[in-house]
């Protein structure tokens, strides 16, 4: 049984990425298929594993573009093999247009649901990484997830932003697919010398503790995690002793354990 995970907040800077790209390796390193899917035109997860967007000419955009026309995708010719034993559907500026395209098909929000459920039995995990906005792609996201995890920054309280998107939520489970869960909040990017992270926590734990889980694993603020999207690697392979690369590690167990 495959579990889809979107990785998701509106808000830009949060680790969504980051997150996506050491959950998704951890989960591998652990013996897990693991497919990663790059939502996001700006195309930064694609990237921090090493593709150079230019050089892209089969990624989601044209693989959506053909489930949008009704032609037959291509899957094997535009899925990525990285040298962490991940898989990868690359994205680039070119997802942009897909969401105007979006807007005037015929299953509009399960556009991405259905491309994914052609290749989910191939896969333990697959994770989307989403675009910091709640617009047609992340929507889409959200249709094809069977759990949401969100990336918060532990320094900013994100009291507004999370009402919009536990409503974006909320319209989702009624309306398109009724079994998405929030499957937890990470703190992400936490100045560990500052009392802020605990008191984001702990406030979080006071609005949302009851209805969603909060990580216990809290990734630290670590500039050797800032410096992987630009070598293509993994925290675990760039620098295994930081203490990102432990909290990462911790993070992937208690997904692994639901
Ligand atoms: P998002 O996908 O939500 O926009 P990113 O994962 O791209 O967020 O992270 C935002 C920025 O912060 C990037 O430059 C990234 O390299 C950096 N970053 C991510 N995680 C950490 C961390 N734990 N410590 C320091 N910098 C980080
Ligand atoms: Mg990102």
């Amino acid at each position: 049984m495959s579990k889809v995970i979107a990785i998701c907040n509106q808000k830009g800077g949060v680790g969504k990425t980051t997150t996506t790209v050491n959950l998704g390796i951890g989960l591998a390193n652990s013996g897990s298929r693991v497919l990663l899917v790059d939502a996001d035109p700006q195309g930064d997860l694609t990237v921090s594993l090493g593709w150079a967007e230019q050089s892209l000419t089969a990624t989601l955009a044209t693989e959506m573009e053909k489930i949008i026309s009704d032609e037959a995708t291509d899957f094997k010719g535009t899925v990525l093999h990285h040298s962490e034993g991940v898989d990868l559907i690359p994205a680039d500026i070119e997802l942009a247009g897909i969401e105007a395209s979006l807007v005037n098909a015929m299953s509009r929000e399960i556009t991405l649901k259905t491309y994914l459920d052609s290749v989910k039995n191939d896969y333990d995990y697959i994770l989307i990484d989403c675009m910091p906005s709640l617009g047609m792609i992340t929507i889409n996201a959200l249709a094809a997830a069977d759990s949401v995890i969100v990336p918060v920054q532990a320094q900013y309280l994100p009291a507004k932003g999370m009402i919009q998107l536990m409503r974006t939520i909320g319209k989702i489970q009624r309306r398109i697919n009724p079994a998405l869960k929030v499957e937890g909040i990470l703190l992400t990017l936490a100045d560990m010398r500052t009392n802020l992270a605990r008191t984001t926590a702990e406030s979080l734990r006071e609005s949302y503790g009851k209805a969603i889980k909060i990580y216990d694993s809290v990734i630290p603020l670590a500039t050797k995690a800032a410096e992987t999207s630009a070598v293509g690697k993994s925290i675990y392979k760039y620098d295994r002793n930081n203490a990102a690369a432990k909290a990462y590690e911790n993070f992937t167990a208690e997904v692994q354990n639901g």
